[in-house]
């Protein structure tokens, strides 16, 4: 299992920040990370990448980006090629947000293509999955999360899945205010590492972090991480004010 000190917490500042705000968060969160604080990524928007990247060298600070197309380049107004995330600096970007799903219909295919192109161009893939209101009130949560892991990971050979990290955010507790209890979660989570165990080896799906988010906040982040199989966090609305998102991730009890 990824170890405690490795825990990642990622910051989702979805479509929030200007250049100027952003390089200003970074500029002060910077020195307030220490050798005990978790690991610490910023999704951020496209248009910010390059120069927080920059500002972020010869730190601890990873960026990177919040979506990506399945083409490897082309005819595709308005997209944005993997590559093109790479070469503005970007190591890694989430893939199949619930707002990706929900809002621009994307499904587990495109999700899986995407994941191989961000494996191909060396992006680290956050796969994210979860379920809905709906689906947990059917009893479906389990159903659904294996469903998604398996179309999305679907004819990937597990050699090229050891940067893989997956976020497991049920869609009824993201930006509500709602949360999933650590011990529900925590299920959620083992159930998950069992399935990615039917598709490589328990060794090296034991490395595999699995994040949760929704509405986590400084309050109850700790409750979350001291879970054995929660190995980080996706924080949407407390990474955007730099006061919630450090004490986040400098919240280390043990
Ligand atoms: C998210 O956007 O991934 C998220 C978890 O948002 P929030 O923390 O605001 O619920």
């Amino acid at each position: 299992m990824p170890s405690a000190r490795n825990k990642i917490i990622t910051g989702n500042w979805k479509m929030h920040k200007t250049i100027a705000e952003a390089k200003d968060f970074v500029r002060q969160l910077i020195p307030l990370l220490t050798p005990d604080s978790y690991t610490t990524w910023l999704a951020v928007p496209f248009t910010i990448i390059h120069s927080l990247s920059q500002d972020v060298q010869s730190t601890h600070l990873i960026i990177g980006a919040q979506n990506m197309n399945d083409a490897s380049e082309g005819a595709f107004t308005g997209e944005i090629a993997g590559k093109m995330l790479k070469d503005a600096g970007a190591q890694f970007v989430l893939l199949g947000h619930s707002e990706r799903r929900r809002l621009y219909h994307e499904d587990d295919a495109f999700i899986n293509r995407k994941i191989k192109r961000a494996i191909e161009v060396g992006l680290r893939p956050v796969l994210c999955i979860g379920e809905t209101t709906q689906e947990r009130e059917e009893g479906q949560t389990e159903e659904v999360v294996k469903r998604q892991l398996q179309q999305c990971l679907e004819g990937i050979e597990p050699q090229f899945l050891t940067s893989l990290v997956i976020a497991y955010e049920p869609v009824w507790a993201i930006g509500t205010g709602k949360n999933a209890s650590p011990e529900e979660v925590q299920m959620v989570h083992q159930f998950c590492r069992n399935i990615l165990k039917e598709q490589m080896s328990a060794e090296q799906a034991d490395q595999i972090p699995i994040q949760y988010g929704g509405s986590v906040n400084a309050s109850n982040a700790y409750q979350f991480l001291s879970q054995p199989d929660i190995n980080g966090l996706l924080v949407g609305g407390a990474s955007l004010s730099l006061e919630s998102f450090i004490k986040i991730v400098n919240d280390k009890r043990d």
